[in-house]
């Protein structure tokens, strides 16, 4: 059957149209009893969807896939990619479909996509279901990033499915509506270049440019400049994960975009006490996505993306390569620029002081904050109070006071602002204890504890009287963290 949701608004299906050898066209399993658990009301209205209608019978069997809209191909889209540096030529969306594009209020195309909605033909061993808590996670924590000011893909929705998913127990599905500025990713053009139609290719790479980097169509090696358009915007995004202490996880080639917006919540966390080794991941037993290792494979992901754009970058191969790694030598040198001016900010430090004060002062930090074994989040938001005068809510936290005050005094010698750290350190963060705990409740059907962890994390930045418990770390029994994969 097929409806209009919206006289306004109406789907789209470029990708499934320009893209075909990367689109199978499919369709979502039926959700026995949809029950609508979340609903991001100011998403919505920023995609021109009214809330009212996404809540009707008819609205809640559009989040689940069953009713297609007009315009709408819905498919299973093609990548490939490296989990864990090893290759997999054919990974693809094994449980997710994209239903369509919708254009949001600001004109930008916006990708709609379930995840969650049952088998495609990329299932593999899958079962293409997800449980009731994965969904609500990925919806915190992508909320709480885009109030953190961090490009990612967004959650409109979470639907309970009435169907039970077998995991180590039987738990209840649900499907999460996930809206992106596109789902490209450095595994969809690895997908294309290993079908070896460099026409294919070509128009990949051109519907990206499309959509996401307009400017590199100017340039004389237009690739060339969509490579590079990619790589400034993975530096500026991995060093804005490091900077609010976020660990994705999972960052194999198939989980980093082309838009440089972060997507696939599945093993991340926020780290608490500043340790470049922390990992949450189950099956990161050998720290390869650790917090410090995030830089490096973004740029060895972004290494692979090369690879895979090589045929584009010019007819001969020893000069597209030599091309790819001049770019790629860019990488370093970026991250490196936005960690130093995101850092400026954190410490409250005016643009204009140099670098070369700030990176031996940031480094030295490290070190404190590394030794003492101090908590990332609260350690940035009490530090204003120092510049107002009282260095004790900081201080506080240290065993090596000395070494605390040595650092403070350089620091406070650089005339930082008060105001600006606010802006910019916030005081709520998804923390995992807190996470756990609402992703129990939400399991078991009660969201109370979800949605007022939602309200703290996506107004991150105020502090509010009554949010005390949401500003402080795990306490000491909740012990050692593990997250888990595709679950
Ligand atoms: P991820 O690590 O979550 O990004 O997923 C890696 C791959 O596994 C993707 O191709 C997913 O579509 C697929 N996948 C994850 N969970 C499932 C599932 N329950 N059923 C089918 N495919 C899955
Ligand atoms: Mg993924």
């Amino acid at each position: 059957m097929s409806v209009t949701p919206r006289q306004t608004v109406s789907f789209d299906n470029q990708f499934a149209r320009e893209l075909g050898e990367l689109a199978v066209p499919w369709q979502a399993e039926d959700a026995p009893d949809p029950r609508l658990l979340l609903l991001n009301e100011s998403l919505a209205a920023e995609l021109d969807l009214a809330p009212s209608w996404l809540r009707s019978p008819e609205g809640v069997r559009l989040l689940v896939g069953h009713l297609v809209p007009d315009g709408a191909t819905p498919v299973a889209q093609a990548y490939a990619g490296h989990q864990f540096g090893g290759y997999s030529p054919r990974l693809g969306d094994g449980r997710a479909l994209l239903l369509g594009e919708i254009t949001d209020t600001s004109g930008t195309r916006m990708d709609v996509h379930l995840k969650g909605s049952g088998r495609t033909p990329f299932a593999r061993g899958g079962d293409g279901l997800a449980a009731v808590a994965p969904m609500l996670r990925e919806y915190l924590i992508s909320e709480a990033m885009h109030a953190l000011g961090i490009p990612t893909t967004r959650s409109l929705a979470v639907v309970a499915t009435g169907r039970p998913v077998q995991r180590e127990t039987l738990l209840p599905g649900a499907v999460l509506t996930r809206v992106a500025s596109s789902h490209l990713r450095v595994g969809s053009f690895q997908y294309a270049r290993a079908t070896g139609d460099i026409d294919l290719l070509r128009r990949l790479a051109d519907h990206a440019i499309s959509r996401h980097h307009p400017d590199a169509a100017e340039a004389d090696n237009r690739y060339l400049a969509l490579f590079e358009a990619v790589i400034s915007s993975q530096a500026e995004l991995i060093a804005r994960w490091m900077l609010v202490g976020f660990v994705h996880g999972v960052m194999n080639t198939d989980n980093m975009t082309i838009s440089g917006e972060t997507i696939d919540y599945g093993p991340c966390a926020f780290m608490e006490v500043f340790d470049p080794a922390t990992v949450y991941s189950s099956i990161d037993t050998g720290g390869r996505y650790a917090y410090g290792n995030q830089p490096g494979v973004a740029q060895w992901n972004l290494a692979r993306l090369a690879e895979a754009l090589l045929p584009l970058l010019h007819t001969d191969e020893e000069q597209a390569i030599a091309l790819a790694v001049g770019s790629l030598d860019r990488f370093s040198a970026q991250f490196a620029s936005a960690w130093t001016t995101g850092m400026k900010a954190k410490l409250g430090l005016a643009d204009t002081v140099s670098t070369d004060l700030v990176d031996p002062l940031v480094g030295e930090l490290s070190t404190l904050l590394q030794d003492n074994r101090i908590d990332h989040t609260s350690f940035y938001r009490r530090l204003s109070d120092a510049v107002r005068g009282d260095t004790e809510p900081a201080r506080g936290l240290f065993m090596d006071l000395a070494g605390f005050d040595v650092w403070t005094r350089r620091w406070l010698a650089l005339e930082p602002q008060a105001e600006l750290m606010d802006q910019v350190n916030p005081i709520y963060i998804p923390r995992n204890h807190l996470v756990e705990e609402a992703l129990a409740a939400g399991s078991d059907a009660d969201l109370d504890p979800l949605v007022r962890l939602l309200d703290a994390v996506t107004d991150p930045f105020r502090e509010r009287p009554g949010l005390e418990r949401y500003a402080d770390p795990a306490p000491t029994d909740f012990g050692r963290y593990q997250t888990y994969c595709g679950t």
